[in-house]
């Protein structure tokens, strides 16, 4: 039987790119150069990555959690302060809050899609203040961030937009992810469409005092003239840089093959019109990243059910993510909505999407989905 595993790292790492990494490991050994920020390759990835997501500086961080934090930090938000947040994303997203000693507010979300609803933002706006709100492009999708400035601006709440999975996404306005005037902050853990050998992360964003200062947090609050902020450490190290720099060559390639297999999918079930599932990001085909292929099942019980079955026919998928953050233990008592993130955490199930997957691998999940609902 034919395995379908949910990522394929050997593939993704073949043998023209592992020789190519240990040639840059191997020039960085002998340079002795592991971890200033200012090396070669995390100076070309963070110019490189800036002009791709068109944002005016890049800065390297050690991973995407830290993204966020340091995102909050030089935006002033500290003890107290409320950040809004939805429902349906990674923990990692209100952890950072939580680490800054600020209390998340869960906003609900779009029960089509499980990206935070402007709806629920708007309803929440009218119980309490909010200092900032963190917007996910969760699965690769672009959130809504034109109407979110709008509902924002005239309020004076700040936008840090968290982009871990949304490596070239399409904002509405036709613009790449990082390129509007909020901080955006990216994860290059491994699993991520950039992915280090271990962790990395960054922040994008236009403005120089800004990135001057996160320059500075991030290596222990450093500056020219000595240490002038409580800083911390956050640097991304040599290695992780050449690594994801690399990684930057492949990238508009095996984003098409991402494109192409969610087409695939998307043809697929369309086309046999199951209207048992129901596909999150098929309005999205063009303007998604792909991290992820998320489909919609009719309950939970049927979501476990297709995920026996698929993995009885050799294919892996994933439960990203099975609880709504107001589900999650240390969030139990917090402020928030969860009507429709708590519906959509129990139907939603990840089919396998990678740049690596084959012809005949995606037929077979194809197939296998098919056959569970005997179509
Ligand atoms: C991966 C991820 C993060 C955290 O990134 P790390 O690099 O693992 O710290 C944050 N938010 C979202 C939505 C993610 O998917």
């Amino acid at each position: 039987m034919m395995q379908v595993p949910f990522y394929n790292f050997t593939r993704l790492h073949n043998q023209e790119f592992h020789d190519e990494v240990l040639k840059r490991f191997s020039q960085i050994i002998k340079e002795n150069s592991f971890s200033n920020p200012d090396a070669h390759y995390n100076k070309l990835f963070e110019q490189e990555f800036a002009e791709m997501q068109k944002a005016k500086h890049c800065i390297l961080v050690a991973n995407g959690t830290d993204a966020l934090e340091l995102s909050l930090e030089v935006l002033g938000v500290g003890a107290g302060d409320k950040v809004g947040i939805p429902g349906i994303t990674f923990y990692a997203t209100a952890e950072a809050v939580l680490n800054r000693g600020a209390i998340p507010v869960v906003i609900d979300v779009d029960p089509k899609t499980g990206l935070i609803s402007t709806k629920s933002l708007t309803k929440m706006l009218k119980q309490t203040n909010l200092k900032a709100i963190i917007p996910v492009h969760i699965y690769g999708m672009p959130a809504p961030i034109e109407e979110l400035e709008c509902i924002c601006r005239e309020r004076g709440i700040a936008i840090v937009e968290d982009g871990a999975q949304a490596h070239g996404t399409i904002l509405a306005n036709g613009q790449p992810v990082g390129s509007t005037s909020n901080l955006t902050t990216f994860s290059f853990y491994p699993t991520k469409n950039i992915g280090a050998f271990g962790d990395a992360g960054a922040i994008l964003t236009q403005d120089d005092n800004i990135a001057k200062k996160i320059i500075s947090l991030r290596n222990h609050g450093r500056s020219a003239s000595g240490i002038e902020f409580f800083g911390r450490n956050s640097r991304c190290d040599h290695l992780q840089a050449a690594v994801i720099h690399l990684k930057l060559q492949y990238f508009s390639e095996q984003s098409r093959r991402r494109q192409e297999v969610a087409a695939s999918y998307i043809r697929g079930f369309k086309s046999q019109d199951i209207t048992d599932i129901t596909m999150p990001a098929e309005n999205f085909l063009n303007n998604s990243s792909w991290h992820l292929f998320p489909i919609l099942v009719k309950n939970k019980e049927t979501k476990l059910h297709l995920k026996k079955f698929l993995e009885q026919g050799g294919i892996s998928t994933s439960l990203f993510y099975e609880r709504s953050m107001l589900e999650e233990k240390p969030l139990k008592d917090i402020m928030g909505e969860n009507t429709h993130a708590g519906l959509f955490a129990e139907r939603v199930l990840c089919l396998p999407i990678h740049p690596c997957l084959q012809e005949e691998e995606l037929q077979s999940v194809i197939t296998n989905v098919k056959d569970f609902f005997k179509l």
